[in-house]
C-alpha cells in the first residue's frame, strides 16, 4: 500500500491523497485551495495525476476544502464512484452549487472589466459540472466495513466534525489505513464524539490545532448568554456572522437549550440565510446520527429548527424586511467572516446604531470585514460607503469545529497499539508541536507530509 501526498500537506486547505491499494487507486477527499488569491488561482492547475486513472473517490466530510475540487476532477475525466457518508452526500451538493454559483459570478465580473481583445475568463466550473458529478455519488453508512474492489475494504466512522464527518478506514495487501480527515472536539453540541478506532498500520492524521487548546466550551456558552442579555437592555438587535453548516444550527440548538435560562421567548430569531435552511433540512433529517443530549433535546418541547420565534428567511423581500426591525431581533446570517453574504446588508444598517451588537463566533481571517472589526476598527467600509462603527462588537472564542491538541492525543490513545503517524492538514508549528507530543508520550514515529512525497507500508 502507497500513499501520494497532494494537498493540505503543510497547510489546511486543499486536502487530496491518493492511495494505491490492490491494483486500484483511491483519492481520499479533493479540497479546494482557498486563502490567498494565489492559492485560489492554483486551484486552476492540473491534477498531479490523470483524473481518469482514479478509481473511486473517497469523502471524509462536506466542507469545501475536502471536496471544493470534485466538479473539477469529473470535468477532466474521473469516471469512477464517489464515496460518502449519507449525510455528507446531502450536503455535498449544498456546498458544491454555492461554490459553483460563487465561481461564475467571479468570472462574470472579470468578464466586465475585461479589455476587449482580451480572452473570456471561464469559471473554475458550473453548476452543471455540479450536477454530472452528483451523478457519480455513491452512499455508505457509518460502521459499515464494505468491499469496494475486491481485496479492498472501506469503512467510515464518525469524526464529530461536521454533520456526516467520517474517518476513512481502507483495508488492502494485508495493511489497515486510516485517514482522519477532520476531528471535532468531544462534546460538540448535536454531534457524537469522535470514535476511536482500535487498529491502524498508518494513520493519515489532521493537525490544524496541534500546538493549541481551546477555552472551555461551558464558559463560552455562558458567555453567549450574557452578551444576549446586555444586548436586550440596550433595546438593539444581535448580528451573528456565521457559516452555513454547524455554527449556525449549534446557534439554534443553544437558544433551544438554554430556553428559559435565556429567556429566549421575548426575542425574535432569525436564519437569513438560504444556504443555512437547506443544512438545517439536511440536519432535521439525520437525528439518528446525533448525540444522545441532541436527541433529548430534538424531542423536548423546544424543537431547536422549529423554536416558535424563528423566522427562516428564503427570499430578498423577506430579507430586506428584517433590515427594517431595529430592536429585539437575533439575526444569524452568512457568511461568517461577513467577506461577503446576506450579513452585509445587516451590518452596513446596523452597525451605526449604538444599540447593536455583532457576536463573532468564528476565526476571523486577514483582510475581512469581520477581522477589521474584530480588531476594532472605527470606520469601514461596505459596498463603497463608510460605515461609522457604534455597535458593541464580540468576540466568543471556544467553538471551533477541530479538536485540540489535548482531543488530537486523547483520540489517538483510542488505538490498542499506537500506529505510525503521518501529520497533514495543519502550518508547520502545529505538525511539529504534536508531532513532538506523540512521540514523547507514544514513542511512535511521526512525519510530516509535504506534497508530491509518498509514503509505503
Ligand atoms: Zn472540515
Amino acid at each position: 500500500m502507497q500513499v501520494d501526498f497532494h494537498g493540505a500537506a503543510g497547510q489546511v486547505t486543499g486536502s487530496m491523497h491518493v492511495v494505491e491499494v490492490g491494483g486500484k487507486r483511491l483519492l481520499l477527499d479533493c479540497g479546494m485551495l482557498q486563502g490567498s488569491r494565489e492559492a485560489e488561482l492554483s486551484n486552476f492547475d492540473s491534477f498531479p495525476f490523470d483524473p481518469a486513472s482514479i478509481d473511486a473517490v473517497i469523502l471524509s466530510h462536506a466542507h469545501i476544502d475536502h471536496v471544493g475540487r470534485l466538479p473539477l476532477l469529473t470535468d477532466r475525466g474521473f469516471k469512477g464512484p464517489i464515496l460518502a457518508q449519507e449525510a455528507t452526500a446531502e450536503l455535498l451538493p449544498i456546498m458544491l452549487l454555492d461554490s459553483a454559483s460563487l465561481q461564475e459570478s467571479d468570472a462574470e465580473r472579470s468578464n466586465r472589466k475585461r479589455k476587449p481583445g482580451t480572452p473570456e475568463i471561464r469559471p473554475l466550473y458550473t453548476r452543471e459540472s455540479v450536477a454530472r458529478a452528483m451523478l457519480q455519488v455513491r452512499t455508505l453508512k457509518y460502521d459499515l466495513r464494505i468491499s469496494i474492489f475486491p481485496g479492498v475494504d472501506l469503512q467510515f466512522r464518525d469524526a464529530g466534525h461536521i454533520l456526516g464527518s467520517s474517518t476513512v478506514t481502507v483495508q488492502g495487501d494485508g495493511k489497515v489505513l486510516v485517514y482522519t480527515g477532520d476531528l471535532g472536539q468531544k462534546n460538540t453540541p448535536i454531534l457524537r464524539d469522535p470514535e476511536p478506532i482500535p487498529k491502524a498500520d498508518l494513520l493519515l492524521m489532521e493537525s490544524t490545532y496541534g500546538n493549541r487548546l481551546h477555552k472551555d466550551r461551558e464558559t463560552t456558552i455562558a458567555e453567549i448568554g450574557r452578551i444576549l442579555d446586555a444586548a436586550w437592555r440596550n433595546g438593539g438587535n444581535v448580528l451573528i456572522p456565521a457559516f452555513a453548516v454547524g455554527r449556525s444550527q449549534e446557534l439554534l440548538y443553544w437558544f433551544a437549550q438554554n430556553w428559559n435560562e435565556w429567556n429566549m421567548s421575548r426575542w425574535k430569531i432569525v436564519l437569513d440565510s438560504p444556504m443555512a435552511a437547506k443544512v438545517v433540512r439536511v440536519y432535521d433529517k439525520h437525528h439518528a446520527i446525533f448525540d444522545e443530549a441532541a436527541q433529548k433535546v430534538m424531542q423536548g418541547s423546544q424543537n431547536p429548527f422549529r423554536l416558535p420565534n424563528l423566522l427562516i428567511t428564503q427570499t430578498v423581500d423577506e430579507s430586506k424586511s428584517v433590515n427594517a426591525m431595529t430592536s429585539g431581533v437575533i439575526i444569524i446570517a452568512g457568511n461568517g467572516m461577513a467577506s461577503g453574504g446576506r450579513i452585509i446588508h445587516h451590518l452596513r444598517r446596523q452597525l451605526e446604531r449604538p444599540q447593536s451588537h455583532v457576536m463573532f463566533v468564528g476565526y476571523q481571517a486577514q483582510g475581512t470585514l469581520g477581522r477589521r472589526l474584530v480588531d476594532g476598527a472605527q470606520w469601514v467600509r461596505i459596498d463603497r460607503a463608510n460605515v461609522r462603527v457604534n455597535a458593541r462588537i464580540h468576540t466568543v472564542g471556544g467553538l471551533s469545529a477541530h479538536a485540540d491538541q489535548a482531543g488530537l492525543m486523547d483520540w489517538y490513545g483510542g488505538f490498542k497499539e499506537p500506529p505510525r503517524v503521518v501529520l497533514v492538514h495543519g502550518e508547520d508549528v502545529a505538525r511539529e508541536a504534536l508531532a513532538g507530543e506523540l512521540s514523547l508520550k507514544y514513542g511512535v514515529d511521526v512525519d510530516l507530509a509535504y506534497p508530491g512525497e509518498s509514503v509505503t507500508v
